[in-house]
């Protein structure tokens, strides 16, 4: 690598002509990337072709085997896409490419700082009170691993155990339970990351024929479990803003209640819809979540900043250092701010600057916008299948999600897992799959600042087309 390469300034204005090309294609462009084998084979090259000619291959061969999931009909699991002040932010963030690790102080850089005031202004967004503190991750899974571990510190202090100090053996054969209802498989993935097990993780009870958990049941269930504190070291209960297949929200107020009266702690996974908080309109189904003891927000979703990032939110800071803090004489003495002290990780990306960029760039409003315009879009797509031949709706629609599959008169013969390959294969649109009462179903999540009422008839008119095929 010659250091004093110039190929920055040789490529920037075609990679800048490139880039803005495909924007202006993007509507136009296959949601899905063809699947073309490599033309290449993946070898190291010895020497190295030079910036030029990896750029050239990547448009070559790499370009079209993307999805366009940053464009407005990319509906699969819930995928936002880079705004246009998070992108600029984002080019920022690597050109500046600062380790967001230590406070502003001993780094020489205020990339701490502007981490701090971007999640006093996401937590002012969701109108949660002062004594919120968080910091950024990777994203929902991180958040809810570091909301676990921290609670996993709190239950532990309470038995009489500093588990950051002395781990989970010192806790002998006490468990940590954890209770959850529909909860995304990240919570058991964060429970075996964090030594806890997956086997902790206890459904509670659902009320009804809906997707949220009990507060009667669970109230039966914490009070069993306080039944043998030689076995239960104490609970945490995980509940969702909002399910995944649906965006349907558990009602906070009266799980709250259940836990302060109890002593579990209370983490919300808001990694799918925690900013239906900052849109007037829908707001309420989030009401309590100021009562929660974590929370996790994912803002590589519906925030609309680009891969990766998510955000963790807690009022429990010193559970959350003795969980987290990393020290050595060479990271400086720790006066404020350091993410190294908060973080899964140590040196980190400038994730925040993104972030800032698209805060201040479109405030409060921008983004209850982006809520209602998207929640605005999934009514409409809800009631034309409700209405449609081929499809039934499988729940109401809540929020930015539908539930559905293609009705079928005999279940032996459930098409609607090849319908949703044809409807796919189309390019038109791009949902996922999934399972809903033990059938396959599809879903249709609508994250992305750019789709719009001109996009509902390319979808229904795909959908359609599918089914008739
Ligand atoms: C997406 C999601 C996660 C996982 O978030 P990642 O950013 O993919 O790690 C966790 N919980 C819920 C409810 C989600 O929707």
């Amino acid at each position: 690598m010659d250091p004093h390469s110039k190929d920055l300034t040789a490529i920037w204005p075609q990679l800048s002509a490139y880039v803005l090309d495909r924007e202006a294609a993007l509507a136009s462009l296959p949601a899905i990337g063809n699947a073309d084998p490599s033309p290449f084979n993946g070898e190291l090259p010895a020497k190295g072709t030079g910036t030029q000619a990896a750029f050239d291959l990547f448009k070559a061969s790499i370009a079209s085997r993307l999805s366009t999931s940053c464009g407005p009909r990319y509906f699969g699991f819930i995928t936002g896409g880079a705004s246009p002040a998070a992108h600029i932010g984002d080019v920022l963030a690597t050109s500046f490419d600062q380790n967001v690790m230590t406070a502003s102080e001993s780094a020489g850089s205020a990339a701490a700082d502007i981490e701090e005031a971007v999640v006093g202004m996401i937590r002012d967004l969701l109108d949660l009170p002062k004594e919120y503190s968080g910091i950024l991750t990777a994203g929902g899974t991180s958040s809810n691993t570091l909301a676990l571990a921290i609670a996993r510190q709190w239950v532990g202090r309470r038995a009489g155990v500093d588990i950051g100090e002395d781990g989970l053996q010192a806790l002998g054969a006490r468990r940590i339970r954890v209770f959850g209802t529909m909860a995304h498989q990240s919570i058991s993935k964060a429970t075996s990351t964090l030594g806890l097990g997956r086997s902790v993780v206890h459904v509670a009870p659902i009320a009804g024929s809906t997707t949220h958990m009990d507060p009667m049941a669970l109230d039966k269930a914490l009070a069993a479990a306080a039944t043998t504190p030689e076995l239960v070291a104490g609970c945490v209960v995980v509940i969702q803003s909002g399910e995944v297949n649906t965006s349907n929200c558990d009602s906070i107020n009266g799980i709250a209640a259940v836990c302060k009266r109890r002593g579990a702690w209370l983490h919300i996974d808001g990694a799918a819809n925690l900013l239906a908080r900052a849109s007037p309109t829908h707001a309420a189904l989030l009401d309590g979540l100021e009562l929660a003891d974590s929370i996790t927000g994912d803002c590589h979703k519906w925030f609309n900043v680009p891969y990766d990032c998510g955000v963790m939110l807690s009022r429990h800071p010193d559970a959350h250092a003795a969980a987290m803090t990393a020290t050595a004489p060479y990271l400086g003495a720790v006066p404020s701010f350091a993410p190294i002290n908060l973080s899964l990780d140590n040196s980190r990306r400038f994730r925040a600057l993104p972030l800032w960029m698209a805060l201040q760039a479109y405030g409060r409003k921008g983004f209850a916008e982006i809520v209602d315009r998207t929640c605005r879009f999934a009514a409409a797509l809800g009631a034309w299948v409700d209405a449609s031949a081929n499809y039934e709706l499988l729940q109401p629609v809540c929020l930015n999600t539908v539930l559905f599959r293609v009705i079928a008169v005999d279940v032996a013969q459930d098409r609607t897992k090849a319908v949703l390959s044809r409807v796919n294969a189309s390019g038109k649109v791009f949902m996922t799959g999934t399972v809903w009462a033990g059938r396959p179903a599809i879903r249709a999540a609508i994250a992305n600042w750019r789709t719009t009422e001109d996009d509902l008839q390319i979808v229904t008119d795909a959908l359609v087309a599918a089914a008739n095929q």
